[in-house]
């Protein structure tokens, strides 16, 4: 009996699938970057399913790959090609176990899909301030697992930001249940942050205790053509200042990028009347009935047009059009899907520094590859920028992008990091950025990221060949 069989034997049938046409999707990642091999997909329902499961892979020294909504940007839920490792897909694990809307708190299992928890904050009068693209197919504990980002960040922080407690089984099997939903609990190391981003390498998280938020009573976006490049801090400096720090997303789009859309989707269209190069989605939000936040955003525009940072604008006036605003962002990746793909790359700077890194890295770029098309977007309110580049027209992505990847893309990340930022802002390692971490990560921080690995999963089990060598 081979190791895996011995823990499909000791796994419930109805857990198990094997079929080749069921499992295909669980084997490649959303950015079909690799497809790898497993015997099986193991679907829990409980948490003490997953126990069971992951005590017999500790028992038989069988890797583990946790998997939530498959949405990974770095391939972190793949399994390798070797097909010794099994997949454990959170998906059956998805029940809301409480909403305390006094405690501004719900708890719910991983594998509940993110939106699905904006509607239950939503039905309860409150917020789930945790956004971004995929919520439809993303799910929490995956969210966790990779510390998420998104689009409102600026105001409400990162995943991590939003966790109040956490129930994980760890790579023995053990339960840690600290899942109490508590503001205060000063007890010691804060051991739940270990799981937080270490992207399925140090246990399974099967539940969470997460912060809610008072629902916004008003909500004012506007989509901006701002001067230059330069103007983001300032612009971004203003918004806060006027708002009182309610600006919830501040989004650039570069016209690289609603060009690429607007051609790749006929259906949509420009916002505004005049193109221009640069353009900023700004959303504002409050939860006070007193507060005064329309007339804020429109004092805020007459002063950054009258002093020329802001050139033209559209407000939206409804729903529907901030939809439409959100889709000529939310949509960019789709357009450079359409164009063969892009080569991503997710960084951050101090928002003081970002103009400079945008106008330096396309200079790099124009460079070292003429005709190589950018697509420039991203979280800028965060100092976070996706600096993408699509194949030059003509030429072929498949041959581009790992020319690309090797001889330019090292230039972008220098830049990056020597601008004092990080060449990974929110996506995470997974195997796609294992070199970059090797490259530039601080040797004392990877160190400690392997003496902690080694202590909690001395067998390698969990996620093996992600996050750590
Ligand atoms: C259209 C689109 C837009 C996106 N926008 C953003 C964005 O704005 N910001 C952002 O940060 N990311 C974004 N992403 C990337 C991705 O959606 C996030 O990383 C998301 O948090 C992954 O969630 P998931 O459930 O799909 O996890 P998966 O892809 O299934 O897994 C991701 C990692 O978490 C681990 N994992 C999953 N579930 C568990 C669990 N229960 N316990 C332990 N480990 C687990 C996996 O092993 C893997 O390492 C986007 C992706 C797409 C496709």
């Amino acid at each position: 009996m081979t190791p895996i069989d011995s823990v499909l034997a000791a796994v419930p049938a109805d857990l198990i699938t094997t079929d080749r046409d069921v499992t295909a999707r669980y084997l490649t990642d959303f950015r079909k970057y690799m497809t790898g091999a497993a015997r099986a997909v193991l679907r829990p329902r409980t948490t003490a399913e997953v126990q069971r499961i992951v005590a017999a892979c500790a028992a038989h020294g069988v890797p583990l790959v946790p998997q939530g909504g498959n949405t990974s940007y770095c391939a972190a839920a793949t399994p390798s090609a070797t097909g010794n490792e099994l997949v454990l897909s959170l998906e059956r694990l998805n029940a809301i176990r409480a909403l305390d809307a006094a405690n501004l708190s719900l708890t719910a299992e991983a594998g509940c899909v993110l939106s699905v928890l904006q509607d239950a904050a939503d039905d309860a009068g409150l917020l789930l301030p945790l956004d971004l693209g995929s919520r439809q197919s993303c799910q929490i504990g995956g969210n966790l697992s990779t510390n998420a980002g998104g689009v409102s960040v600026l105001k409400y922080g990162m995943a991590r930001d939003l966790v109040l407690g956490l129930e994980a089984v760890l790579p023995d099997g053990q339960l840690l249940d600290v899942l109490q939903p508590l503001r205060k609990n000063n007890t010691g190391y804060d051991v739940k942050q270990l799981l937080l981003g270490a992207e399925g390498t140090l246990g399974v998280i099967t539940a969470v205790s997460l912060k809610l938020a008072l629902k916004s009573v008003a909500t004012v976006t506007a989509f901006l053509t701002i001067a230059d490049i330069d103007a983001l801090t300032a612009i971004l400096a203003r918004a806060r200042a006027l708002t009182g720090e309610n600006v919830t997303s501040f989004e650039y789009v570069s016209d690289h990028s609603l060009q690429l859309l607007l051609a790749a989707k006929g259906h949509l269209r420009h916002p505004l009347s005049e193109p221009a190069a640069h353009y900023v989605l700004l959303e504002a939000q409050t939860s006070s009935p007193l507060f005064p936040l329309e007339a804020a955003v429109t004092q805020l525009l007459e002063e950054l047009m009258e002093e020329g940072l802001v050139t033209d604008g559209t407000l939206a006036a409804g729903g529907a059009q901030r939809d439409a605003l959100w889709v000529l962002r939310e949509h960019i990746p789709e357009a450079e899907v359409a164009n063969g793909g892009s080569v991503k790359h997710d960084v951050s700077v101090t928002t003081t520094r970002l103009p400079a890194f945008i106008r330096e890295a396309s200079a790099v770029v124009a460079r070292f590859s003429e005709g190589g098309r950018l697509s420039i977007y991203g979280h800028v309110g965060d100092g976070n920028v996706h600096f993408n580049v699509v194949a030059p027209l003509g030429a072929e992505p498949a041959r581009y992008k790992p020319w690309f990847e090797r001889e330019v893309s090292p230039r972008l990340y220098d830049l990056a990091v020597a601008m004092g930022g990080s060449f990974g802002a929110e996506y995470g390692i997974g195997v796609v950025k294992l070199d970059l971490l090797d490259r530039y990560g601080d040797p004392a921080k990877v160190a400690m990221m392997r003496a902690v690995k080694a202590a909690l999963d001395p067998k390698g089990i969990m996620n093996p060949g992600k996050v750590v060598r």
